[in-house]
């Protein structure tokens, strides 16, 4: 068996350590005689299963009992939806804040259920940084305000969290929940589709404060209802129960790992090591303000882009796999999640140097 580096923006690497306990109880779980693939949810077994992965997320993201932790499917992209349909409760204009590829389909989404003000862009930048908090244009009448802390596609992130006052503030973590500590207190609604920082496609985990639940649009399918959701705690219908037991195995690995700071320090360390190599190069360049680059997701262009083939080719030969840049954007792209090893930055750190040497 080989293992790769994956760079992959998502589905992205899981860790080594929860592929093999997965492997491990895969034909029997704890003694139990079968996958957790072919339990009842309903039975004791698989409850267990599902209320530890929630306990471990609250601890790890210190989430408080005022919040409803729901274990949804449709991805992020399904909440886009769900969001307005779920938190307009009566208002009907919401405020979003326009930062590269993922916002903008969460705004396209939104206009079909209320009116959207882009109380912030980054767009005249091209996306290469984040409007501050002086920029913003909140509504006081706003249902919510909506935005992506970390654009996966542009590399950006924002530096600060956004003060909205008594309007809840709405984040589509996809890309970045779990990999630093963050207040939960400051948030009306969390959502991350799970196949960053998580677990398996398909999921797609969200954190609600309680008391913004309970008041939907009159269309709102039964399963976007986050109430009915909260209230029959994710089992509505058969949940995706696979993939939240996957989670639960990330969310145990984080724990054993020391938890978000632990992770935060890795996380930052290997950011600084991949931009570090790309601002001392010549030969490679990242278009972001560097006060807004992610740690997560790092775009680089070669300086000659007619060797970005031969770039891919032989990081592939290294074991260096998935760097090729979102079709939107071009040149390359390593995602950095939680489950990269720091060896992996490592290791494109070199190849990158070795590969300027021979090319540059
Ligand atoms: C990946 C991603 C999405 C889309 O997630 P799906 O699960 O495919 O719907 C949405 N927002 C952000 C920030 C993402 O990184």
């Amino acid at each position: 068996m080989s293992r790769v580096y994956n760079f992959s923006a998502g589905p992205a690497m899981l860790p080594q350590a929860v592929l093999e306990q997965a492997r491990e109880e895969m034909l029997d779980w704890q003694g139990s005689g079968m996958s957790v693939m072919e339990m009842s949810h309903r039975g004791k077994e698989y409850m267990s299963i599902a209320s530890k992965a929630e306990a471990d997320l609250r601890e790890l993201m210190g989430i408080g009992d005022n919040y409803a932790v729901l274990f949804m499917q449709g991805g992020a992209s399904s909440q886009f939806a769900a969001v307005p349909m779920n938190l307009l409760r009566g208002k009907n204009t919401a405020d979003y804040l326009n930062t590269g590829a993922w916002s903008k389909k969460a705004i396209a989404e939104a206009k079909r259920y209320c009116a959207v003000n882009v109380a912030g862009s980054s767009e005249a930048d091209k996306f290469s940084s984040v409007p501050s908090q002086d920029e913003l244009q909140l509504q006081s009448d706003a249902a919510y305000v909506h935005y992506t802390p970390n654009e996966t596609i542009g590399g950006v992130e924002f530096p600060y969290l956004p003060e909205t006052g008594n309007v809840p503030l709405v984040a589509d973590m996809s890309s970045t929940i779990l990999s630093r500590p963050i207040d939960v207190s400051k948030f009306g609604v969390i959502y991350a589709g799970a196949q960053k920082n998580i677990g398996p496609a398909g999921l797609v985990v969200v954190i609600v404060r309680k008391d913004l639940m309970g008041d939907v649009l009159e269309a709102t399918p039964t399963m976007f209802n986050y109430q009915v959701q909260a209230d029959n705690d994710s089992m509505y219908n058969t949940p995706p129960t696979y993939s939240w037991y996957l989670a639960g195995l990330v969310f145990a690995w984080l724990k054993d790992l020391g938890g978000l700071e632990k992770m935060a320090e890795i996380n930052q360390r290997k950011a600084n090591k991949l931009y570090t190599a790309i601002d001392n190069s010549g030969f490679y360049a990242n278009p972001v303000d560097p006060a807004c680059r992610s740690w997560m997701n790092v775009p680089f262009t070669l300086a000659n882009p007619e060797l970005d083939g031969v770039f891919l080719e032989e990081a592939k030969l290294q074991g260096l796999t998935s760097l090729k840049g979102h079709r939107s954007v071009g040149g390359m792209r390593a995602s950095i999640y939680n489950a990269m090893p720091e060896a992996g930055v490592d290791a494109l750190v070199a190849f990158m140097a070795d590969f300027e040497q021979q090319h540059g």
